[in-house]
This record gives structure tokens, C-alpha cells and sequence, in this order.
């Protein structure tokens, strides 16, 4: 089953896509991650997209869905974990197009709820390896020595727009481009709400109570 998982900044999605993937084989589609792989690799896309992922501001939809289109195209044959897309309801649009046009569904819409407070705190205090991807916390879950990945030994940084002046503009973006596709799932009957506040493993069985 193709499913989305979709909520504001720092509601877990990149945490419970994670956590599936490591029970089930699916291809997980991070437009976040492939636009950051994009920017390290200096691709025109990347060019092109820095300056939005910068200043916490959605890229345009027109170079969204050109690179879901190119996702579509080279597809594993596994069924979808979408990450982060859509985020708009254009967006949305085309995905159902997309899908149907690949004789897909979509199963299953998670959102992740949870409380503006919360999600600042996870933001803020959020910090990446740049070499592997791991995700820590400086207060709930933070690498063993400050700033080494436990995993791999690589650099663990905050991100550019988990600066607490980006995350603001990223909050924006969500209440006023994402939040509309709540509705438009809800009409279409896959929409399911879940508690996403807890640990990441009470998330997940929610998750799965679902499945
Ligand atoms: P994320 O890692 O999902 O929080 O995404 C990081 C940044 O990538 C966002 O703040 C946007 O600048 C960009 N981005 C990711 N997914 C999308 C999308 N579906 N539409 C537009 N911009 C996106």
C-alpha cells in the first residue's frame, strides 16, 4: 500500500518513514532530502532550489512536480512512503494524476498532529549528521560525543532552516500552503489523524494500528 505521511515541520515524518522502512521494504520519497542531496551536489536543481530551502520558503510547484515526475519515472517497483509531498494542494493535484496514470492508489494519508509548542522545541533543538543523515536532539536524544554522529562518525550540525529565524518562515508555509490538503484528503476518505506528540515508537504504533 502507497501511503503519505504528511504534517507541519518537525511532526516526526522523516522519524516514523524511518522507522517503516526498517519493517517495511518500501521506497521512501523525502522531497526534503532530494532537494538537500540536490544543493550538496550543486545539480541546476539543487541551484535552483537553495534559495527557498534557505530562506524557509516551498519551492515553486512547478519544479516540485517536474522532480516527483522524474521519481515517478525511475520508480523501484516497491510501494511509496511519501515524505513531505505534497505540500500544497496543486501538488496534491498532480500526484493524484500521476497516480492514476500509473495505475496507483494512494491507501492511506497520515498526519501527524501535534502542538505548535512541541514542534518549536523539536526545531530548535534538532541537529543532523551531514554525513549520514542520522537525526539527534541536544535534550532527548543527543550523540554521545557533541557534534560526532554515533553512527558514523561524520559531523553532526543544525540545519540552515532549523535556525530558529527560518523555522518561523517554515511554520508560515505550512499554516498557509500544507494545511489546505487536510481537507482534501479528508474528502477523499484515506485521512487519518494521529497523535504524533511521545516517543517515536508510540507514533509508529499508532502508525501501524492503521495499517
Ligand atoms: P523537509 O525536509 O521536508 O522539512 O523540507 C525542507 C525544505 O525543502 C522545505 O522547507 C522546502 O523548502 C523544501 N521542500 C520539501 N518538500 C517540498 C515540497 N513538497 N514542496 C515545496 N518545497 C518543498
Amino acid at each position: 500500500m502507497n501511503i503519505l505521511l504528511f504534517g507541519a515541520p518537525g511532526s516526526g515524518k522523516g522519524t516514523q518513514s524511518a522507522l517503516l522502512l526498517k519493517k517495511f521494504p518500501m521506497q521512501h520519497v523525502s522531497t526534503g532530502d532530494l532537494f538537500r542531496e540536490a544543493v550538496r551536489s550543486s545539480s541546476p536543481l539543487g541551484v535552483e532550489a537553495k534559495q527557498y530551502l534557505d530562506a524557509g520558503q516551498l519551492v515553486p510547484d512547478s519544479i516540485t512536480i517536474g522532480l516527483i515526475n522524474e521519481v515517478f519515472q525511475k520508480r523501484s517497483g516497491k510501494d511509496f512512503i511519501l515524505d513531505g509531498f505534497p505540500r500544497t494542494v496543486p501538488q496534491a493535484e498532480a500526484l493524484e494524476k500521476l497516480l492514476a496514470q500509473n495505475k496507483m492508489t494512494l491507501g492511506k494519508v497520515f498526519f501527524l498532529e501535534v502542538p505548535d509548542q512541541i514542534l518549536l522545541g523539536r526545531l530548535t533543538g534538532r541537529r543532523v549528521c551531514q554525513s549520514c543523515g542520522a537525526v539527534y536532539h541536544v535534550d532527548s536524544s543527543p550523540s554521545r560525543v557533541a557534534g560526532v554522529c554515533d553512527k558514523c562518525g561524520g559531523s553532526v550540525v543544525q540545519r540552515q532552516d532549523d535556525k530558529e529565524e527560518v523555522i518561523a518562515q517554515r511554520l508560515v508555509a505550512y499554516s498557509e500552503k500544507t494545511a489546505p490538503l487536510k481537507a482534501f484528503y479528508k474528502a477523499k476518505g484515506t485521512f487519518v489523524a494521529v497523535d504524533g506528540t511521545g516517543t517515536a515508537e508510540e507514533v509508529l504504533k499508532r502508525i501501524e494500528s492503521s495499517l
